[in-house]
């Protein structure tokens, strides 16, 4: 862990500015897209890079922004990782939010967001709060193994009832799919099943959401090579052996015609009031957004 002093805090326009306050990530997905050379991070991925002025940064932009907006965090790196205990960045971001009258959306895949949930209530009730939770795999031993150095998925559940009982709008990250791994009809259905018992608002899956990239690629080939034996061949077999392969037309059907089209939950997501269900990526097999 280094730090840094920031030169700007808040990226992109529009309704929805990202907010990324730490660059790395110790959490160790094997699928880990960001950590690809794409990214050009100029220290190793799990050596964080701690904007140490972040808070400050944050309410100099925050005091004279005309345009109330709900503020991203948590696209590139966790923003609960274990050093957030200390350091308590993310904590400090939230507080200065409230205080602004801002709203704000938190993507995460750990349970420490429980640490905050005073915060996150408080601005719920105030604007506007959404946590997006990760769910990969139903099966707490398959999580450990791709996602190992936090929370397993029956305690990312947990945090989900929380928001339920709070009133927290929350929505569920269904990606990666990982052909061979978690790409099981019973898995999606076991996810799908958390995601109505938990009341998410909503369901986001794009593609398969695993890119293969230079750097991602070598990782997660590594990886398997260490827990799954014989399945590195099987996708260079599958899939060729180039960075970046295009796997997005072989999920899309998997997830369309097998998960959600012909099985119950996609009648009991219909239920529970689909609001909009984009059906023009659907068909151009892109993107999956299914907002309950
Ligand atoms: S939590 Fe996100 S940023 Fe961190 S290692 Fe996992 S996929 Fe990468």
């Amino acid at each position: 862990m280094h730090f840094v002093n920031a030169k700007g805090i808040l990226h992109g326009s529009g309704g929805f500015p990202s907010m990324n306050i730490y660059r790395g990530c110790t959490h160790g997905c094997i699928y880990c897209d960001s950590r690809s050379t794409c990214y050009q991070f100029s220290h190793p991925f799990e050596d964080i890079e701690v904007k140490q002025n972040a808070p400050q940064l944050l309410e100099k932009t925050l005091r004279t922004k005309r345009n109330k907006c709900v503020i991203k965090t948590g696209a590139m790196s966790d923003p609960y990782m274990p050093c957030e205990e200390t350091l308590r960045l993310t904590r400090s971001c939230l507080q200065i939010i409230l205080k602004y009258g801002f709203g704000v959306s938190v993507q995460t895949k750990s349970d420490r967001t429980l640490q905050h949930i005073d915060l996150l209530e408080e601005i719920s009730r105030t604007t506007k709060c959404v946590v997006e939770i990760t769910l990969t795999t139903a099966d707490d031993r398959l999580c450990r193994i791709v996602e190992p150095n936090v929370c397993d998925t029956s305690h990312r559940i947990d945090v989900l009832y929380e928001m339920k009982k709070r009133g927290i709008p929350a929505i569920v990250w269904l990606t990666p799919i990982l052909p061979f791994i978690n790409d099981t009809e019973e898995n999606i259905r076991m996810i799908l099943d958390a995601c109505i018992d938990t009341g998410v608002k909503g369901i986001i899956c794009y593609d398969m959401g695993l890119t293969l990239r230079e750097g991602n690629c070598e990782y997660y080939y590594a990886a398997l090579d260490r827990h799954f034996s014989g399945l590195k061949e099987k996708y260079i077999h599958s899939y060729g052996n180039a960075n970046g392969v295009n796997l997005k037309i072989w999920v899309g059907v998997f997830i369309f015609n097998q998960a959600i089209r012909k099985n119950e939950e996609f009648r009991r997501i219909r239920s529970l009031r689909v609001v909009k269900f984009i059906y023009e990526k659907m068909h151009k097999l892109n993107a999956y957004i299914f907002i309950m």
